[in-house]
C-alpha cells in the first residue's frame, strides 16, 4: 500500500517532487503547507488562525494543524493511499498521524527523506521568494524555519528509521531526475 511521507528541510523541494510521485503512483499529494496558504488567500477561518505562525516561520499549533490534517485523512480520495508533505513536523504529529491511522487499521508504510545541504537550501527559498513572492520566503525568515527543521522536524527521521521504512533520496540536481532516484527508491 502507498501511505507515504516526505520529509526534508525546507527547500528540499518536497512540494515539487510530491506532486511528480503522487501523479505517479495516482495517489494524491497533501501538503500541509499548501492547505494553509489556500486557507490564509480565501480569509477562512483557519487561515486567519494560521497565518501570524507561517508569516513568522514558526510551526502552527498543534491544535489547529492536527484537526486538518484528521478531516483530510478522512476524505474518500485517500482510501488507495496518499503522499503527505510537510506532515507529521513534531514528535507531537508523528503520534496523532500513528492514532489517526490506527482508528483506521493503518500505518504510515515508507518515508522519503530528502536531502540537500544548508547553502543550496537558503539559494533555493531566496530564488523562490523572488519568483512567487511566499511571504515566509525573505531570509531572517528562512533561517529560522531551516532551525525550527532541525530542532523540530528532524528528531522524527530516527522515529521512522527505528521502524525500518526511511528511504533516504538526494535532493540535489534536475527536477526530473530527482523523481527518477525516489520511484527507484520506492520500488
Ligand atoms: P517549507 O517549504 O518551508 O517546508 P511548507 O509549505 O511545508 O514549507 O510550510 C509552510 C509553513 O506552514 C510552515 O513554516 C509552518 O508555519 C506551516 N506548517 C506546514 N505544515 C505544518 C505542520 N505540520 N505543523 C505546523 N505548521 C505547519
Amino acid at each position: 500500500m502507498n501511505r507515504l511521507l516526505i520529509i526534508g528541510p525546507p527547500g528540499a523541494g518536497k512540494g515539487t517532487q510530491a506532486v511528480k510521485i503522487a501523479e505517479e503512483l495516482k495517489i494524491p499529494a497533501i501538503s500541509t503547507g499548501d492547505i494553509f496558504r489556500k486557507n490564509i488567500k480565501e480569509e477562512t477561518e483557519l487561515g486567519k488562525e494560521a497565518k501570524s505562525y507561517i508569516d513568522s516561520g514558526n510551526l502552527v499549533p498543534d491544535s489547529v494543524t492536527n484537526n486538518m490534517v484528521r478531516a483530510r485523512l478522512d476524505e474518500a480520495d485517500v482510501a488507495h493511499g496518499f503522499l503527505l508533505d510537510g506532515y507529521p513536523r513534531n514528535i507531537a504529529q508523528v503520534h496523532e498521524l500513528d492514532a489517526i491511522l490506527a482508528d483506521k487499521n493503518q500505518q504510515i508504510d515508507r518515508v522519503l527523506l530528502l536531502v540537500a545541504d544548508n547553502d543550496e537550501l537558503v539559494a533555493r527559498l531566496l530564488n523562490r521568494a523572488a519568483e512567487q513572492g511566499r511571504t515566509d520566503d525573505n531570509e531572517e525568515v528562512i533561517r529560522h524555519r531551516l532551525k525550527v527543521y532541525e530542532e523540530e522536524t528532524a528528531p522524527l527521521i530516527a522515529k521512522y528509521r527505528e521502524r525500518g521504512i526511511v528511504k533516504e533520496v538526494d535532493g540535489l540536481g534536475e527536477i526530473a531526475d530527482v523523481t527518477e532516484r525516489i520511484l527507484k527508491a520506492l520500488s
